[in-house]
């Protein structure tokens, strides 16, 4: 974008301009960019009249002039300046509100702004609107997001009325033509205006920008067109949905208007904790206890996966508490690809609390071949 001009260069004034001056070049320089007045480079001319607005919208306010005079362009949107009161071009009429005796150049801005921009902006009631999202939450164990299941949920939501097909009449009667807007839905004004004749176009109250008017009305929804319905939907919870994850459903959300499509359905699920198992992106983690001798000597364990099913593992010979072991593709299957994260167990060394007699004499015949203490680990005391 090209840097911004100087507001005094714009209008070809100086800076001494007299409100007069301003006006002059003001009304001389709209005239000249309306876009209207230059079809071969509309573009051009739209830059150029939006720059000349602007300018003058600023010079010609007292208060924002002394503020563009001492700080440049951002003085106007300091503080002081009237709150936010700057014109850009397209935000309305209001824009103009401190002009006058702009009259000859009325032609001219009722044409450009359209005559129908309010009614344009205020959207009409008859316009095709994609209904509402709907959001729910869904809780399920932690063995159902690894399996995956298919689950009911009810939903309230509104639906087309049965009786009337959405249209709000009672049963044998239709919906008749707004006398006041003529069917329209909207009704036009044109107003006398600091630019002259301004057209603008505004929602028919009397139908709501419908157009037609409804005598007499559905019981069933009260001219409505919905109705409040509960509804049992069921859906496929996939197999390694994580906690917080969301499921799409297209079209479940609330009806759209005047033909169009409904919105969707959003399902958040949240995965209950376990007591035995956690997760880690696709990994099942678990502490499995071994007891003591085990750790020592090895040996064949059993460990129950997060399906029900069990997995045989072979703890080796001198296994330390706290040791990780992994099996490879049995934990969580991903969501987006077809792979599997791994089981990651750690295990916890058992020290018995309590031996019986022969077990005691036992491991004080085998202490006894181990009586040399260890040395302390380096690490242990300086690390
Ligand atoms: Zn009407
Ligand atoms: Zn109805």
């Amino acid at each position: 974008m090209a840097e911004k001009r100087d507001y005094y260069e714009v209008l070809g004034v100086s800076k001494t301009a007299t409100d007069d001056e301003l006006k002059k070049a003001y009304r001389r320089l709209a005239k000249k960019y309306h876009p209207d007045a230059n079809p071969d480079n509309k573009e051009e001319a739209e830059q150029k009249f939006k720059e000349v607005n602007e300018a003058y919208e600023t010079l010609s306010d007292k208060q924002k002039r002394k503020l563009y005079d001492t700080y440049g362009f951002d003085g106007p949107n300091m503080g002081g300046a009237n709150g936010g009161g700057y014109y850009s071009y397209g935000s309305g009429f209001d824009g103009f509100s401190g002009f006058s005796d702009f009259s000859d150049l009325g032609d001219i801005f009722s044409s450009f702004f359209g005559g129908e921009r309010r009614g344009g902006s205020s959207r009409s009631r008859n316009t095709v609107t994609k209904g509402a999202d709907l959001k729910v939450g869904i809780d399920i164990t932690f063995k159902e997001s690894y399996t995956g299941i298919e689950k009911e949920i009810s939903i309230n939501r509104n639906e087309v009325c049965p009786d009337c097909n959405g249209n709000g009449c009672a049963k044998g009667t239709s919906p008749t033509k707004c006398t006041a807007c003529g069917g329209k839905g909207t009704i036009r004004q044109v107003s006398s205006t600091l630019f002259g004749q301004v057209a603008t176009q505004r929602t028919c109250s009397a139908c709501g920008g419908l157009g037609t008017i409804i005598s007499n009305p559905c019981p069933t929804c009260r001219g409505k067109g919905t109705v409040k319905k509960t509804k049992r939907l069921k859906i496929k919870i996939p197999e390694g949905i994580d906690d917080g994850q969301t499921i799409v459903l297209k079209n479940e959300g609330e009806p759209g208007k005047n033909g169009g499509p409904n919105g969707d359905l959003y399902i958040v699920v949240r995965v209950k904790k376990d007591s035995v198992y956690s997760r880690r992106a696709e990994h099942v983690l678990c502490e499995v206890p071994i007891t003591f001798t085990m750790a020592t000597l090895g040996g064949e364990i059993e460990i129950p996966m997060v399906d029900g099913t069990k997995e045989k593992y072979v703890i080796p010979e001198g296994t330390a508490t706290n040791t990780k072991f992994s099996i490879k593709n049995k934990g969580f299957k991903s969501i987006s690809g077809n792979w599997r994260g791994d089981f990651v167990f750690t295990v916890v060394v058992q020290v018995p609390k309590r031996l019986t007699a022969e077990q005691r004499n036992l491991l004080v015949e085998l202490a006894k071949t181990m009586n040399e203490q260890p040395p302390l680990k380096k690490r242990g005391i300086f690390g």
